[in-house]
């Protein structure tokens, strides 16, 4: 044990990952824990959520990531300091861990673009397994990427910090205002997200959603109106619903090219268009009337992860439990069975799946108070 690690409770010798190796096949695999270099904190992993990108990865979708140790959406309790490191955080504390890296000499993160860097992704070796890692039972992180979040927040609460940032994000650039019409397109956890904040000024939010189950969610948490994209012409709609003004700002966190159309044209004068989720596969295109933008000054705009600010009002209000993250939380699997947790994350009645390390699991298994079920 090194003199840095000397302080810290009951620090194994190495620890468990689970890593996504090929199509449907996870291995877990026992690793040595590495000694923390200067400005490093060791994280011992107490929730991980289930993104996209893992999912897509998991299912062969895509293939450039193996092998790789997922996990970008985690929380967990600091279990040792680095040499060097600054942060008000001690040993024991609940974190959130901001995965993105930002190199900071590059030229975005001087134009203070951090959520571009153009540094930021990994450098990686073939064949050796890589990735943000929450999908373990410790991660080694850099000092700039752990944020305090408060203990009122349960570990699984705490691992949406990072969704929940890139919300944040999304809203910093595009804010609602009192008085707002806001169409959220899309109710699975992110368009949910966006609802919860949106929530927090007053203004008449419409979800559009083809599920039925994912409308009634949206109701459960708040939403004014509803569109049946699959069975209301939308703009027709948005319309009828605000005696033909158009939507003031609309976040579609859904990749479909005729949503982000059909958002421009439903917007008001002046509003604004978030696309807010990445379109796949890559490479199509849209078509909407360039006169949107010069005769109603409407804004067609987007946004992708977090800067820190983002990320700190994420981890300060998730932890004082200013927003109630827990109807979108919607199972818990013990990390052992990752395989298990990607099998149900796609389904339309689930919003957020997360797993645990297993001791962690278990020890939660008999709380009631947590909203896993
Ligand atoms: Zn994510
Ligand atoms: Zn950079």
């Amino acid at each position: 044990v090194s003199p840095v690690l000397e302080k810290a409770p009951a620090i194994p010798s190495a620890y468990t990952r689970a890593i996504i190796t090929a199509p449907n096949t996870i291995v877990m695999e026992e690793v040595p824990l590495p000694p923390l270099e200067p400005g490093q904190v060791l994280v011992r992993v107490t929730a991980a959520a289930l993104c996209t990108w893992e999912q897509r990865t998991f299912a062969g979708i895509d293939t450039y990531s193996y092998p790789l140790v997922g996990g970008h959406e985690n929380s967990g309790v600091i279990a040792a300091i680095g040499p060097g490191v600054e942060l008000a955080a001690k040993v024991g504390d609940q974190v959130a861990l901001a995965g993105l890296k930002r190199c900071g000499q590059c030229y975005s993160c001087r134009r203070g673009v951090l959520n571009l860097c153009d540094n930021a992704r990994s450098k990686r070796v073939p064949n050796v397994p890589w990735g943000p890692g929450g999908f373990g039972e410790y991660v080694v992180a850099e000092a700039y990427q752990v944020y305090t979040c408060g203990p009122v927040a349960t570990p699984l609460e705490a691992a949406l910090t990072e969704p929940t940032s890139c919300v944040i994000h999304d809203m910093k650039r595009h804010p609602v205002r009192n008085g707002d019409v806001v169409v959220i397109v899309g109710a699975g956890i992110m368009g949910l997200l966006h609802l919860v904040l949106a929530k927090r000024t007053p203004s008449f939010i419409i979800v559009s959603e083809p599920e039925a189950t994912r409308r009634e969610k949206a109701a459960e948490l708040g939403a004014d109106a509803f569109i049946d994209p699959a069975n209301e012409d939308y703009v027709a709609r948005v319309n009828e619903l605000t005696a033909g003004r158009g939507a003031n700002v609309t976040y579609i966190t859904i990749g479909i090219p005729k949503a982000i159309e059909n958002a421009v044209a439903a917007a008001a004068k002046r509003g604004v268009v978030s696309c807010y989720a990445s379109v796949n596969p890559r490479g199509q295109t849209i078509t909407v009337d360039p006169n949107a933008f010069h005769h109603r000054e409407v804004v067609l705009s987007g946004s992708i992860a977090q800067d820190p600010d983002d990320f700190l009002a994420a981890a300060d209000i998730i932890g004082r439990r200013e927003i109630d993250l827990r109807p979108v939380i919607s199972t818990v699997f013990p990390l052992s069975k990752l395989a298990d947790a990607f099998a149900v994350a796609g389904k339309k009645d689930r919003y957020r799946v997360l797993v645990q390390p297993d001791a962690e699991y278990d020890a939660r298994r008999g709380d009631t108070s947590t909203a896993a079920r």
